[in-house]
């Protein structure tokens, strides 16, 4: 998921690397570390936190800025705390054989005991250490000529998951092997030098000329040149592509602003969140971090989900999935409040924190009072090793990958994707059957593939948006689990394009706020079909008689509601319980769009910071 920077030349190996990790930042980040052969020994050099603290230890070892062969490694945990140990390259147990990885190795738990009993010491808590050991465990030194390859081939062919990677060996000082599946991995080749990276950024400074790697392939370099194969070794001619962007193109790809990236994130990141977590094959869903509490969480009488901002909005619809799947009483306390006024904590409350960053201050000082007050917390994060991660009992991370945009998109729909995971945990051990639980878990599973064709109407989502962007006050209604999708679509219509929005359960309107509708008004209505579809409408009617502009987001095939509204935006069908991941993606690129034809500052909106933590 982070940042992999490889170099063989003739060039010191040190600089290239380090400029191409600070090339890599902009991706975010929790620790840094190279690995560098000098006179045929591996030199290791790691830092929690920036890269410039790995800079000035690097200062601390002239010697060895005459290695000409390396790797480095900008890292965003997602096993184990982003601490010195954790951090990349990871090495075997001889420390000849170096590692960087990015992406998650399911199987690591299994291979990891399996290498334990052969004697293989570990020595962090990462998933990606198994890969030194398991290309150690094949390698073969004193053969003749080159092992290397085979050798991480073979370990490939035991290992389930994502990866982009890069290998060196002690053993073969001018050589790096490395592969991709599901992760990116480009290789630059410039004149006597390659570098590889997994992000072009690292690599224009020094060649416009690369080669794209693809999925389950690799590529073998050393002073003989570069050979392309597959992992299944068999040879593969690729082609020597120019790179026509800038830097700043290509930090952001095909995007104009990150917050845009990460909403096409989303299929990408959802994948991530699930994966090795739903087994198909068993009917079984796998939660890692809260297994050893099972027993204790299945009795549980009453969860309190307590969040902030958008997390507070998923942890809405936390409470109609735990009540729904998992059939146990649910409510949602805003963190900041929940704080202060003296909560009721009985016997097998568990207290749910959900949080991005981890370290959300009023977040953070709610779980605090609930574990003063003898609640089982656990913690819904992104950022691995955060505070909230560290303080609960238990959790389960959202594996959704650095959000660098201030309003948060994929973040949300991880969160979702988490809630959704545990709700049916918990749901099978209670009550729910097999069959019910695989039907959600393929639905789950099809999630991805069908948010793409929600994103595919931005285009059309930016044009109506366009038609209404100058008013300044918009309404957004949903009903049952797309109410809390409207509060999401209004406050990031609010951060980022300062337009002053308010989101409704859609039948609250009528006891209030329908005094603010008048000739014109904007008002989004999430309609999907579901079992309030028919009262919806009647909602819709009421905008129209007096005058508002009606844009819909509602279920494919569903013809009746273009009768009603001005524009209308597509999902495909699924249970309700889902349909929040797919409903709320129209209303993130409608408060894209606004704000972009408003000229507003997309990523950094005013006022406002990425990790909130001050209370
Ligand atoms: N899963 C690996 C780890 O937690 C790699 C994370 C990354 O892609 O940076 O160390």
């Amino acid at each position: 998921m982070c940042g992999i920077v490889g170099y063989v030349g003739r060039k010191s190996a040190k600089p290239v690397l380090i400029e191409g990790l600070k090339r890599l930042e902009y991706r975010g980040y929790d620790s840094a570390g190279v690995a560098i052969i000098r006179d045929g020994q591996l030199h290791l050099c790691k830092s929690a936190g920036r890269i410039a603290g790995l800079e000035d230890r690097l200062d601390g070892e002239p010697q060895l800025a005459t290695g000409t062969v390396g790797i480095a490694h900008t890292r965003w945990a997602t096993h184990g705390a982003p601490t010195e140990d954790n951090a990349h390259p990871h090495t075997d147990c001889t420390g000849r054989i170096a590692v960087v990885h990015n992406g998650i190795i399911e199987n690591y738990a299994a291979l990891k005991q399996v290498l334990e009993e052969k004697g293989h010491t570990f020595r962090s808590e990462t998933d990606s250490e198994v890969l030194a050991h398991l290309i150690s465990e094949f390698y073969r030194d004193g053969d003749n000529g080159s092992d290397l390859p085979r050798a991480v081939q073979q370990a490939l062919r035991e290992v389930a998951g994502t990866y982009g990677l890069a290998v060196v060996c002690a053993d073969e000082p001018g050589m790096i092997v490395a592969a991709r599946k599901g992760s990116p991995l480009i290789v630059g080749v410039g004149a006597d030098e390659y570098i590889v990276a997994s992000d072009a950024s690292a690599i224009v400074e020094h060649t416009v000329n690369v080669i794209y790697l693809n999925d389950n392939e690799m590529v073998v370099i050393d002073e003989a040149g570069l050979r392309t194969l597959t992992i299944d070794n068999v040879p593969v001619s690729k082609q020597v592509q120019q790179i026509e962007w800038s830097l700043e193109q290509i930090a952001l790809g095909e995007f104009e602003h990150f917050m845009l990236k990460e909403i096409f994130e989303q299929p990408e990141a959802l994948r991530n969140s699930c994966r090795g977590r739903l087994n198909m094959r068993e009917g079984r869903i796998q939660l890692g971090g809260i297994e050893h509490l099972s027993r204790e969480l299945v009795k549980t009488r009453r969860i309190i989900l307590t969040a902030c901002g958008t997390a507070w909005h998923a942890g809405l619809i936390g409470e109609f999935l735990f009540e729904d799947l998992a059939r146990i009483p649910a409510e949602v306390e805003y963190a900041s409040e929940f704080r202060y006024r003296n909560p009721i904590i009985e016997d097998r409350t568990v207290v749910i924190a959900v949080s991005q960053s981890g370290e959300t201050a009023d977040t953070l000082a709610a779980l605090r009072e609930a574990e003063h007050k003898g609640a089982m917390t656990l913690g819904v994060v992104n950022a691995v090793g955060s505070t909230i991660a560290r303080e609960t009992d238990t959790g389960v991370y959202l594996h959704a990958g650095p959000e660098i945009g201030v309003a948060s998109t994929k973040a949300f729909t991880a969160q979702l994707t988490v809630l959704t995971l545990i709700s049916l945990y918990l749901g099978r051990r209670r009550f729910m059957s097999e069959t019910t639980l695989k039907q959600y878990m393929e639905e789950l599973q099809a999630i991805p593939d069908k948010i793409e064709t929600v994103l595919a109407q931005s285009d059309a989502i930016k044009q109506a948006v366009e038609a209404c962007v100058d008013r300044d006050n918009w309404l957004f209604l949903g009903r049952g689990y797309n109410y809390p999708v409207a509060l999401e679509g209004a406050l990031k219509l609010k951060e980022i394009s300062y337009i002053h929005a308010e989101g409704l359960p859609a039948a609250e309107m009528k006891h209030g706020p329908i005094a603010l509708i008048t000739e014109g008004m904007p008002v989004v209505v999430v309609a999907p079909r579901c079992g309030t579809y028919d009262k919806i409408i009647g909602n819709i009617e009421e905008v129209r008689a007096r005058g508002g502009t009606v844009i819909a987001v509602a279920t494919e095939g569903d013809d009746r509601i273009a009768r009603y509204a001005e524009h209308v935006f597509y999902i495909p069908d699924c249970p309700p319980a889902l349909q929040p991941l797919l409903t709320v993606v129209p209303l993130q690129l409608l408060a894209y769009h606004a704000a972009v034809a408003r000229g507003c500052n997309v990523d950094k909106p005013r006022n406002l910071a990425k990790s909130v933590t001050v209370e």
